[in-house]
């Protein structure tokens, strides 16, 4: 027998990582860049706890893109590597200089928001590069620069090199079929995508600002102008402040910055804050809902620390949240080396359950603290939280205690509330609580009439999904039932004492009851008269209720 190792070679292995490992070739620039962000942010650390000893000064990122040379530059002031450095962390494929030091570094440095996980998103480069080149210099004392470069097959060079500064450039050399990340359009839209609240003021360009005219300029005189950098992103976004730091203005602005095209304000807010047992922060907004179901989901962007990684949150945020917008930020949502799909798995179960108590308690309070601007949003939040009554269970529970039911007079109950004023007036049979409601308030006019003078409250539900709703609440709760105002039941309701006498006789109401009979053919209606006993309508046309749900 003979036993062996099989035999790995790079030369097997790097052309299937640059193939397979990220689908999405965009993603090297978000890469390149989280780098270069990872490098300013040690350099950031190690000055803070004085093991570096240089200026930490004001740092950015640059990226240049020279269309005629072919070439993409990605620029920082960051720590820079030396050669033993560029040996260690560029030549060992998948060896993590970023886990490296954040383990090294433990606890403070887990608070510096370093990006780099898997040592692999260096070689995203060669997935629309066939050489790449480093330019880099360390910021320790006197360490030498040093040049690297390599095609893409394992094979690199090594020398010494001519920066100057501290930090590292890094040079793509844009492969052929790759020449659209040549255009300065589609780099602003990667930037503007993926790295538009990263910490680090990255810089794009420049753009011409307009200075205010000076006192004795003529009226026709153009305004004065100035070339300044255009930095791409905003460094501290809202969802990295505490909430006590924020006015309501600021989370207006902040939702402006993340749908520039969204013209409506958000209903309100809900400022996302925990770093135990997991770490997420973020900001949802409630937008505005129509009864459209179908809205576009998707609007809420998923961040890890800082660097967008997607906006299909599917997994994290329960469905019924989809339709909202904002961003969550979370280092601990597990991700694979692609950082495109989530491993569902406990963690993520967990910031799930989180959020959905979160906007709950949220919902909670804005019903406490506010219930006539509670019931002014009502109509416009409804959805989501009917929705999630029916989807999620612990949701239900809390949403119990706030969500409204509202009269057709405009009267809105909780459900708690309802239940006390009706408890003694509509009641069937079987002591079970009979809730009236309609649909179209011009449709069921005469019915809803002919109700409310029994002294019967209609509820107005038109959800698209009240009828999933109504069946939850009947079988969550004892002994009650739904019934639509035009419906049978209100024939079975125990009367109040003082119903009305109607004016005609036994016998006059039969033959009527006979006649309408007659006209109507549709033998699931039943003619009742007892309406006659008010004087809104003479007489009144029901169906039973399960006929109407059957018919739905
Ligand atoms: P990761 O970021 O997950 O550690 P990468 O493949 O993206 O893996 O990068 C590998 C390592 O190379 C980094 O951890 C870092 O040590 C080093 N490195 C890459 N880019 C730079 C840079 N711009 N400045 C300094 N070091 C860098
Ligand atoms: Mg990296």
């Amino acid at each position: 027998m003979a036993t062996g190792k099989i035999n790995v070679s790079v030369e097997n292995i790097f052309p299937l990582i640059k193939k397979f490992l990220y689908s999405d070739h965009e993603i090297f620039l978000r890469e390149l860049v989280s780098n270069a962000t990872d490098a300013t942010l040690k350099l950031k650390h190690l000055t803070s706890i004085g093991e570096a000893k240089v200026e930490y000064g004001n740092p950015m990122i640059e990226i240049k893109v020279d269309k005629e040379g072919k070439k993409i530059h990605v620029i920082d002031q960051g720590i820079g590597m030396t050669e033993d450095e560029v040996k260690k962390y560029i030549n060992e494929l998948a060896f993590s200089g970023a886990e490296e030091f954040l383990n090294k570094y433990e606890d403070g440095a887990k608070e510096s928001g370093i990006i780099g996980h898997f040592g692999l998103g260096f070689y995203s480069a060669f997935m629309v590069a066939d050489q790449v080149e480093i330019n880099t210099k360390s910021f320790k004392e006197d360490a030498e620069a040093v040049h690297w470069s390599c095609d893409g097959s394992p094979n690199f060079t090594l020398e010494p090199g001519s920066r100057q500064e501290r930090g590292t450039e890094i040079i793509l050399h844009i492969a052929e079929d790759s020449t659209e990340f040549l255009e300065d359009s589609r780099i602003s839209q990667l930037l503007n995508k993926y790295n538009k609240f990263m910490p680090i003021p990255i810089k794009f360009g420049t753009k011409t600002e307009t200075l205010p005219k000076p006192e004795d300029a003529k009226e026709d005189d153009p305004a004065p102008t100035q070339e300044v950098d255009n930095i791409i992103n905003n460094p501290n976004p809202a969802w990295t402040k505490q909430p006590a730091d924020l006015e309501e203005k600021d989370y207006k602005e902040f939702y402006r910055e993340l749908y520039p095209m969204q013209f409506e304000e958000p209903l309100f807010n809900i400022h996302l804050n925990v770093d135990y047992p997991f770490n997420l922060t973020g900001i949802l907004y409630f937008p505005k809902l129509t009864n459209d179901l179908n809205v576009q989901k998707d609007r809420i962007q998923l961040y890890q620390n800082q660097v967008f990684v997607t906006d299909n949150v599917e997994g994290i945020v329960p469905e019924f949240l989809t339709m909202l917008r904002g961003v969550i930020d979370s280092p601990d949502i597990p991700l694979n080396v692609s950082r495109s799909y989530l491993q569902a798995d406990g963690a993520v179960k967990k910031i799930s359950s989180y959020i959905t108590r979160k906007v709950a308690d949220k919902l909670n309070s804005l019903f406490k603290n506010n219930r006539e601007e509670f019931e002014q949003k009502w109509n416009d939040i409804k959805i989501v939280i009917e929705y999630g009554m029916l989807s999620e269970d612990k949701f239900f529970e809390k949403a119990d205690k706030f969500a409204l039911y509202p009269t057709v007079d405009g009267t809105y109950y909780t459900f708690e509330e309802l239940q006390e004023k009706i408890k003694e007036n509509q009641t069937d049979k079987d002591d079970k609580l009979v809730v009236l409601y309609a649909s179209d308030k011009v449709a069921q006019h005469s019915y809803i009439e002919a109700a409310k003078a029994k002294g019967y409250e209609v509820l107005l539900m038109d959800s698209p999904i009240i009828a999933h709703l109504m069946q939850k609440l009947e079988t969550s709760k004892e002994k009650l039932s739904f019934a639509r105002v035009d419906a049978d039941h209100l024939d079975n309701l125990i009367k109040k004492e003082d119903a009305q006498i109607s004016k005609l006789s036994d016998e006059e109401k039969e033959t009527l009851k006979k006649n309408l009979e007659e006209v109507i053919t549709d033998k699931s209606y039943t003619v009742q008269l007892e309406a006659m006993d008010s004087d809104a309508s003479p007489f009144i046309i029901t169906e039973p209720e399960f006929m109407r749900r059957m018919k739905e």
